[in-house]
């Protein structure tokens, strides 16, 4: 705009006249109208000789310098005219030499940099800082000295938009050089844009986005909260679930959803009811009875806990000679008949469990109010139940035994246990049904313990033999001894034979006990020999032992090697139980040169058939009738028969248990052989047994001379 109207007044032909003619009045007026026209800041001329129209202000100085910068041929830049920086156009007059310049300027001051500023789109600050002739810094902004972070920034010769702090915090700045009118001034345009104000849209821009993160955020939170919980609430319900199944309750969880978790959920399900089958299964089966099916002796127990305890009977049903009916029917068979009698034992008494307790028995409960009635329904039961099974065409008689126990008892041994204890009492004493007998039965812990012992005191020495003599009525001496067993324990004192012997029976230790007897009996036999009495020794032998093929093998050879005179006494019962058995090893003795006593005889089971078949040598009269034979004249009559009866089979006759003089003398009187008790003499030591058979002896002797005398 300076440039066209400073070129339009400097090629008017007017103008051009006027300055040729140095008409100054004509020049002004041209330069004011245009200058007015243009709304310029100022306008004037410089001739070629230096003088300057139109801008009286200037000093003939400044007015020397301003010629040398436009003859040096500068045309338009930043011209400082006084302290005022302007932005100059000079245009040369040609007329048409060079006469002159024309010079338009316009200020370069706050409202000039406003105009600018408003020129960008963006808030800029515009400044022009100028240093004419190497000088001070001047700005044209208002103030006297420019900020001098503002002249550090442009004299710093870095180019490009770079920082800059101001009063106003820091801005980005552009320092931009001017064309400048005189070689030894500087002008620079700086402008700034204020950081806060570019940054500005951004902190809306942060805090949306801040926004966004906080939501995505709160998004996420959420998202894996509800994640977790899907994940996390079947596993704790799976968790839970699996911890009901430990404790052994019922665990079930319902498949919430349709994923690995739910298809786990259903696997457990299918595992728990699994186990829950398997458990049942296993149950049932530990309470069962395999063989028949019926409910086992701890199903029974079970049931005995669940009840209480009063007025509770056990009752134990046992089949008779069950072992030789398996034998005959096999085990399947048999098991049926268990079955059956169950099944009976079901309809006589419909509101009990009948269990199997062992496989020859059954066992049950009721209630009662005593044990005669107790004892009253068991006999009753049992005649229910003692008809004959028929299983296809077999008919099979059963006969039964019965035990009974009170379950409230303070017994140790556990009800069911007493129940077929009494059950065994009821067979020993050939009884159909007995209650159980804590007197009887004993305790078996103790007496399993004195066996152990007995084995220790065999070998010490508190087992001994006494010998009890046997006398001659009719010789009037001692032709005989009995050894009879004697343990003299350190804690129980005297222990009596017939219950340890029966004790040793039971548990398998007779066999020792035999073997140990008969040895001590030959040895001591061959000590009274020594002292010049040569007697046969009787020694007692278990039925246990007629049982056993080899004893006898081994008794004989004992005895033939100790060139013993031995007397075995058995009783007729030993025989009964297994008779072709006991007669076989019976003849092998005899015919070994053993004697044979049948021991006892009338207290047991007595059979004359089987008196005629046991070869014996003797028969001892049992000493229950024997000890009251004075009194009794049934007694004396029996054993006057058993005497007649005896010898007419050939054998000696013994009187055992003669505690009186009156019964010797009976005994004597009616023929008897032998007399053996307490007033002959008591079993003893072997030792004291020495010096009675030489006081006998002598004895003897001194009535042998005196009837002798007597006949003399
Ligand atoms: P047992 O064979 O009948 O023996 C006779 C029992 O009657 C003995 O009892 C004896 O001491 C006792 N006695 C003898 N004279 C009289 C008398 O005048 N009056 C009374 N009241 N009793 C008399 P002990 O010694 O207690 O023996 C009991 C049973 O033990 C014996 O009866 C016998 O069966 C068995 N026993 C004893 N020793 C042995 C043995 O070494 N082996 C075997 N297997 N059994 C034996
Ligand atoms: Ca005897
Ligand atoms: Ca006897």
């Amino acid at each position: 705009q300076l440039s066209e109207g400073a070129g339009l007044l400097s090629r008017d032909s007017g103008f051009r006249e006027a300055v040729a003619s140095s008409d100054a009045l004509t020049i002004e007026s041209s330069l004011r109208t245009l200058q007015a026209r243009l709304k310029l800041d100022r306008a004037f001329l410089v001739s070629i000789d230096g003088a300057i129209i139109g801008a009286p202000d200037l000093s003939e100085t400044e007015a020397a310098a301003l010629w040398s910068v436009l003859d040096s041929g500068a045309g338009d830049g930043v011209l400082r005219l006084g302290v005022v920086p302007y932005q100059a156009v000079a245009e040369p007059v040609m007329a048409p030499h060079l006469t002159g310049w024309v010079v338009f300027a316009d200020r370069l001051d706050r409202t000039e940099m406003k105009s600018l500023e408003q020129l960008a789109s963006i808030s800029l600050n515009a400044t022009v800082l100028s240093r004419p002739g190497g000088g001070a810094w001047r700005s044209t902004d208002p103030g006297e000295k420019p900020d001098p972070r503002l002249v550090g920034f442009v004299e710093d010769a870095g180019t490009g938009v770079r920082p800059l702090d101001t009063d106003q915090g820091q801005a980005l700045a552009l320092a931009h050089p001017l064309k400048v009118m005189g070689e030894t001034s500087l002008a620079v345009l700086v402008l700034r844009y204020p950081l806060q104000l570019a940054l500005a849209p951004y902190y809306r821009l942060t805090l949306v986005l801040a926004l966004v993160a906080l939501a995505g955020l709160g998004v996420l939170i959420a998202g894996s909260w509800l994640l977790a919980r899907s994940i996390t609430r079947p596993v704790s319900a799976l968790d839970l679930a699996a911890g009901r199944l430990r404790d052994g309750e019922d665990a079930h969880v319902e498949p919430a959803t349709r994923d690995e978790i739910g298809r786990l959920a259903e696997s457990f399900n299918a595992m728990a009811s699994g186990i829950r089958d398997r458990e049942g299964r296993i149950a049932a089966m530990a309470l069962t009875d395999q063989e028949t099916q019926l409910p086992n002796r701890r199903a029974l127990e079970a049931s005995i806990a669940r009840s209480g305890p009063e007025g509770l009977f056990i009752v134990a049903f046992g089949v008779d000679r069950f072992l030789q009916l398996r034998a005959a029917v096999g085990y399947r068979l048999a098991a049926t008949v268990l079955q059956r009698l169950a099944g009976r034992l079901g309809e006589l008494a419909p509101d009990v469990i009948c269990a199997r307790l062992s496989s020859d028995r059954l066992v049950m409960m009721f209630r009662a109010g005593g044990p005669n009635e107790a004892l009253l329904r068991t006999s009753r039961l049992l005649k229910g139940l003692s008809r004959p099974v028929r299983i296809q065409d077999l008919i099979i008689e059963v006969g039964l035994t019965a035990g009974l126990a009170l379950v409230d008892d303070p017994h140790p041994a556990p009800p069911v246990e007493r129940a077929s204890i009494a059950l065994d009492q009821a067979r020993a004493a050939h009884s159909p049904v007995a209650l159980f007998d804590a007197d009887a039965y004993g305790d078996p812990g103790s007496r399993l313990l004195l066996m152990s012992e007995m084995l220790e005191a065999l070998e010490s020495g508190a087992i001994t033999l006494a010998y009890q003599p046997k006398h001659d009525t009719r010789a009037g001496r001692i032709s005989g001894v009995e050894a009879l067993i004697r343990w003299n324990h350190p804690v129980r004192g005297f222990v009596s034979p017939g219950m340890f012997v029966t004790l040793a029976e039971e548990t398998g230790l007779i066999r020792v006990l035999t073997r140990w007897t008969l040895e001590r009996a030959l040895i001591d036999q061959k000590g009274f020999r020594k002292s010049g009495h040569d007697l046969p020794v009787s020694v007692n032998l278990s039925g246990r032992m007629l049982g056993e093929s080899d004893f006898a093998d081994e008794a004989i050879a004992m005895i033939q090697r100790a060139e013993g005179r031995i007397c075995l006494e058995i009783t007729e019962a030993a025989v009964i139980e297994n008779p072709e058995k006991a007669l076989g090893i019976i003849d092998r003795l005899r015919q070994a040169g053993i004697a044979i006593s049948i021991d006892d005889y009338g207290s047991g089971p007595s059979s004359l058939a089987y008196l005629k078949r046991i070869h014996a040598d003797e028969l001892k009269i049992d000493k229950a009738f024997v000890m009251s034979l004075d009194r009794n004249g049934r007694d004396a009559l029996l054993v006057k028969s058993t005497i007649d009866l005896g010898h007419s089979l050939g054998l000696r006759i013994v009187a055992e248990g003669v505690e009186t003089a009156e019964a010797l003398a009976i005994l004597t009187g009616m023929g008897c052989d032998l007399a053996q008790g307490y007033f002959i003499a008591r079993p003893m030591p072997a030792s004291q047994l020495l010096v009675f058979l030489d006081e006998a002896e002598d004895r003897a002797k001194g009535r042998d001379e005196a009837s002798r005398k007597a006949a003399g």
